[in-house]
């Protein structure tokens, strides 16, 4: 089983929190995405014709594409690699480029059967905070569109934005599962270095969040989701029984998957990879037939380290018997000595042989996590 990602590096503007890789400049659109088709071609075999179980459109803002470019990429999908009727393939859309129901029903006929919405917050002064190019009723427009046209959909959201309190956050909630969705997304606001926000709250412009009403938002995401039946199967994902995102689940299971795209990243289960963040880049190298890659060969140390932190963000946990089998019982002591801490403080339990984060220890798990990584020799 395997998985393919596409990163379509174009934005209609900057959201004042993002460090993806993108651009605002669509004048390369048409060269980018020949060039993501060829690069699929040159990489077709890297997935040794295994059943791809998941394509995800990401990015950047891929419903900016036109249908006919995500049609002819989900075309060289279908004909280079392997899928079968129940592959899963997720488009991310923002808000306002869907314009009608015709929209929907295209990307319907062209293979798309999952769609990803970008809501962020049906605040309206919340998504000018963080600049996001939709509005609040652009959202609740689109998410009744969707409902009508697929079964399965998601909703993404973030927590944790500056000047919010609970009773807004509340209300974002009730919203959002007001639409039944199949799956929920709720991200904690990161302020990422080089950003907009980041800079505004360096001159006092914006105060972040008090740490405490986060962590009142956090609970409140998993209460509420939780008694309406779905599972928190990840950090930062919530679903009905039987939707998981296809392609979250590769990632947190180290499937092997294929990024296709500038900046997009793969992994083949020993080797990770990342493609220039560049779109300029990008294109020239795939036009001499050069990928424009750099590899890295992953140590035990760092499939270690892998294994803990996805293990600990999901309900899968971490495994004993994974533990001694692939890494020996020498990683299984050093665990055994590094989560005594953790285990004191309820932040990990032991379940049948498995390691896994309470409620408790999940607002916490970044900390965490470093604190069990071990370090390359
Ligand atoms: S739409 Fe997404 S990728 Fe584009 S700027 Fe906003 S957060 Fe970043």
């Amino acid at each position: 089983m395997a998985s393919i990602y596409f990163h379509i590096p174009f934005c209609k503007k900057a959201c004042h929190y993002c460090n993806f890789h993108f651009s605002t400049n669509l004048k390369n659109k048409d060269f980018l995405i020949d060039s993501i088709i060829k690069e699929l071609k040159l990489r077709k075999n890297e997935l040794n014709n295994q059943l791809v179980d998941s394509v995800y459109f990401g990015g950047g803002s891929p419903s900016i594409l036109e249908i006919n470019d995500i049609r002819k990429l989900i075309e060289n999908v279908f004909l280079n690699f392997h899928l079968n009727e129940k592959s899963e393939i997720t488009l991310e859309v923002n808000p306002d480029d869907i314009k009608g129901d015709e929209y929907l029903d295209l990307y319907k006929n062209i293979g798309i059967n999952r769609i990803s919405i970008g809501v962020q917050s049906f605040s309206n002064e919340d998504l000018k905070l963080i600049n996001r190019s939709h509005n609040s009723s652009q959202a609740l427009n689109v998410i009744e569109k969707v409902k009508n046209k697929f079964e399965n959909f998601s909703l993404d959201l973030i927590y944790g934005i500056p000047n919010t309190d609970l009773k807004g956050w509340f209300k974002n909630i009730d919203i959002a599962l007001s639409f039944l969705p199949k799956h929920i997304s709720a991200y904690s606001l990161t302020i990422e270095p080089g950003t907009v926000l980041y800079n505004w709250i360096k001159k006092n412009k914006v105060i972040p969040l008090d740490e405490n009403i986060v962590l009142d938002q956090f609970n409140y995401l998993i209460g509420s989701l939780e008694k309406k039946g779905y599972n928190h199967y990840e950090i930062s994902s919530f679903a009905k029984p039987g939707y998981y995102s296809k392609h979250n689940t590769s990632y947190w299971k180290g499937i092997n998957y294929l990024g296709l795209g500038p900046s997009a990243h793969s992994f083949d289960g020993e080797i990770r990879s990342w493609n220039v963040s560049n779109n300029n880049q990008y294109i020239k190298s795939i036009e001499k037939n050069t990928l424009p890659i750099q590899r890295e060969n992953l140590t035990k140390v760092d499939k270690y380290n892998e294994y803990i932190m996805t293990g600990l963000r999901t309900i899968w946990g971490v495994s004993i018997q994974k533990i001694k089998k692939d890494f020996g019982d020498n990683f299984f002591s050093l665990l055994e000595q590094n989560v005594e801490k953790h285990i004191s403080r309820k932040n990990l339990f032991w379940e049948k042989g498995v390691l896994k984060t309470s409620k408790k220890g999940r607002f916490l798990i970044d900390g965490i996590i470093s604190d069990l990584f071990l370090i390359n020799k």
